[in-house]
């Protein structure tokens, strides 16, 4: 029995001609799918992105209208959220962006990012949040309920296996069934299954098909299996052929160039129909998934005048992105206790470093931002310390001023290449000279004349830094990378340190081993002095409020509480891609690790990383106990343990519950996360917290049954401070 929605729906696709089918199956602007006014129904209004609502743009042209009430709430990136490990974070900066979202007339946000985060060197690893699905899924799911609770939908992108920025148009990721289905596919499936609204096929290819138009991945797994009956809206410009992206279940096609009757939905689809190559019920099919989501949004139906008006800019919202920040922050070390700095004690502070003053609000790719501000380390240290104390900021070390590649918009940058070859399959050369990067020798080439100008004009910034350094109470470095390198559309060239700053950060550590060591970043760098710093905090793009938080954790105002959502290894080389030479590829890149991506493979082979997943320190200890593990009928597990906070300042723990088959028959991790919980606890309390594993849990992907199984036998559950800090161990019979 059709409900009374379905059976409106159906009787709108009966009144509508083909026309106005296929102009609401495509972009009619650069963000907006076509509208059917005869009938009243709208065209879909989407926005980019994941930290704010991004800029507002031209209708059909990449250019920002540049009014001034495009200003936003900047939250923190994904991966800062991340490493909050508190769903009730992701779930508030979901509700913030989509609540902007509908004060700014959006009907769709693209976001959240979720790819799992395989290689180190991809471009836009801060827009997604971890190398491991569990804890993927458990963010992303109350993010997009976040966004959601607004009449807004959430555009899960990029589905799926979307890890590299290299030939991203038409790199070939290949990926085994099982590797796909553990650790690929599950974050995405959570978020289907907790209502999301839509989803973004990827530009890359998955196994042979550009995901857009894979056959496998959007029919077979998304519709079929998962039940998917949301709208697939595809990257912009990811749809490459009209009749395979027609035949699967990819609802709308965006795109970057305006003659938006050549998109493929348009004009190449309405001659293939009117040829019988493609029969009509498939556009049918797409447009009832459209109004579908229209029925959802109360952009069509009886509830129209109940839509959510969302709001913008308040108060609560710059609390939400300060909080979030302020638990994002990775103590990484704190050997001698240096932090927190008493301010009090302080008359001279030397901040040192390009990312101290820098605002990282304004790039990035699509997920740029106009932030209504932003507030830089800098600013926030003096901010904190105020007036009474001298806060000396040396820059340090000599960062260039934007290549070539990032003058214009970088999308409208790319718009010709897309152009020329939208015939056609791309062309892996053009799709590489979008950004001027590639090949990959010239990239190279630059890199290290780049170096050399660096190095001449360091000299003079290293002394000045060095000359302070001797004379201020404390030195507090601020380094790490900038959005001119972790960027949507090119992936890093190394993992080391830009700008020269390994050997200021050595220089510094020998006038002043005290100094604090921090970073602002989009990925894990290598940090060749480590040894030697007995000081390290760690920061990722944080958002409109980064400064303060990062003054408070600096000042013991807040207590550090991040951890690590993904593993920090010593150098690039220990990683499983680099030895398997499989990334920065533009045919095909092989995912030869499998399912031992991130912590799963530096375990399975011994492989010490500076700083496994998981890890964090605080200014205080807790002290885990009691574990007990109660088994449900229904397959349940719950895992009880109680956890105290130990030392005499107030703070936060994620406990971290894994899972580890003991005598599997099965090739499987040592350990694999399943579960967390985030406990805020005063000096001396304890709390005994559960976290319930369910069956699914303890299963593996059987490629024979092609389906997850849970096999009978011993498994241990290890609850832990991080992958390699278990505190707490149980074993069971499954
Ligand atoms: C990106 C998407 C983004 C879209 C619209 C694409 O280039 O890959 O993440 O949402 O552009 O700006």
């Amino acid at each position: 029995m059709l409900n009374k929605t379905e059976k409106e729906i159906n009787k709108l696709i009966k009144e509508l001609t083909l026309d106005e089918k296929l102009t609401m199956i495509h972009g009619v602007a650069l963000f907006k799918s076509g509208a059917v006014e005869r009938l009243g129904i709208p065209g879909i209004v989407t926005s980019d992105g994941p930290m704010g609502v991004r800029e507002q743009f031209m209708d059909d042209r990449w250019v920002p209208t540049n009014d001034n009430a495009s200003f936003v709430t900047y939250l923190p990136c994904n991966s800062a959220l991340a490493s909050t490990w508190n769903v009730d974070r992701a779930y508030e900066s979901g509700k913030v962006l989509g609540e902007e979202a509908r004060n700014r007339g959006k009907d769709v946000i693209l976001a959240p990012g979720i790819n799992i985060k395989r290689d180190p060197l991809c471009g836009r690893n801060f827009e997604y949040m971890s190398e491991d699905p569990a804890l993927t899924a458990k963010m992303a799911v109350p993010f997009v309920k976040g966004v959601q609770e607004n009449d807004v939908a959430a555009c899960l992108k990029h589905f799926a296996v979307n890890g590299q920025e290299t030939a991203r148009m038409v790199v070939d990721m290949r990926a085994d069934e099982r590797t796909l289905r553990e650790i690929y596919l599950p974050a995405f499936k959570a978020c289907v299954d907790a209502g999301l609204l839509t989803i973004m096929g990827a530009y890359n290819k998955l196994n042979g098909e550009s995901c857009c138009e894979n056959k496998v991945l959007l029919d077979e797994i998304l519709r079929n299996e998962w039940g998917f009956d949301g709208a697939v809206i595809s990257d912009w410009g990811g749809v490459y052929n009209t009749k395979n992206a027609a035949m699967v279940s990819l609802d709308l096609e965006m795109s970057i160039f305006s003659e938006w009757d050549d998109y493929k939905f348009a004009n190449p689809l309405k001659a293939m129909i009117e040829s019988g190559e493609i029969p009509e019920a498939k556009v049918d099919e797409k447009v009832r998934n459209l109004l579908r989501l229209m029925y959802r949004l109360k952009m069509l139906g009886k509830d129209t005048d109940k839509r959510q008006k969302g709001s913008i800019n308040t108060e609560s919202h710059r609390q939400a992105a300060l909080h979030t920040a302020e638990e994002s922050f990775v103590l990484l070390k704190n050997k001698s206790n240096v932090l927190p700095l008493d301010a009090k004690k302080l008359k001279t502070v030397l901040v040192v470093g390009d990312n101290a003053s820098r605002v990282h609000s304004n790039g990035g790719g699509s997920a740029e931002i106009k932030a209504l501000y932003e507030v830089c380390p800098l600013m926030g240290i003096r901010n904190y310390l105020g007036g009474n104390c001298e806060v000396k900021y040396a820059k340090g070390y000599y960062v260039p001023e934007k290549t070539k590649a990032f003058e214009s918009n970088w999308q409208e940058a790319s718009l010709d290449s897309i152009k020329e070859t939208r015939i056609g399959q791309l062309d892996a050369d053009i799709n590489l000279a979008y950004y001027d990067n590639a090949p990959e020798e010239k990239r190279r080439a630059d890199f290290e004349a780049e170096k050399a100008i660096i190095k001449e004009k360091n000299q003079a910034l290293f002394e000045e830094a060095l000359a302070e350094a001797k004379k201020a109470d404390a030195v507090i470095f601020v380094g790490g990378l900038n959005h001119n390198i972790d960027s949507e559309g090119i992936d890093k060239i190394d993992m080391s340190l830009p700008y020269g700053q390994d050997e200021l950060i050595e220089k510094l550590l020998k006038v002043r081993p005290d100094t604090v060591v921090t970073f602002i970043s989009g990925t894990s760098v290598e940090m060749p002095w480590i040894e030697k710093a007995d000081t390290i905090l760690w920061g990722y793009y944080a958002g409109m409020e980064t400064g303060n938080a990062f003054a408070h954790v600096l000042f013991g105002e807040v207590n550090p509480s991040g951890k690590l959502a993904e593993t920090f290894p010593v150098k690039f080389s220990d990683t499983a891609e680099a030895k398997n030479g499989e990334y920065y590829k533009i045919d095909k890149v092989e995912l030869k690790e499998g399912i031992y991506v991130g912590y799963r493979y530096f375990e399975k082979n011994n492989i010490k990383p500076a700083f496994p997943f998981g890890y964090g320190l605080s200014y205080t200890n807790f002290d885990y106990s009691d574990l007990k593990l109660e088994s449900k009928k229904n397959g349940d597990v719950t895992v009880t343990f109680a956890i105290k906070n130990i030392g005499k300042t107030a703070g936060a723990e994620s406990a971290q519950v894994y899972v580890c088959p003991v005598d599997s028959k099965v090739d499987r991790p040592v350990k694999e996360l399943k579960g967390f919980t985030k406990v805020f606890l005063n000096p001396g309390k304890s709390k005994k917290v559960s976290v319930t594993l369910t069956k699914q849990d303890f299963a593996y992907y059987n490629v024979d049954t092609h389906d997850f199984e849970v096999e009978k036998g011993v498994v241990k559950i290890a609850v832990g401070a991080s992958s390699e800090d278990i505190r707490l161990t149980a074993v069971m019979e499954r």
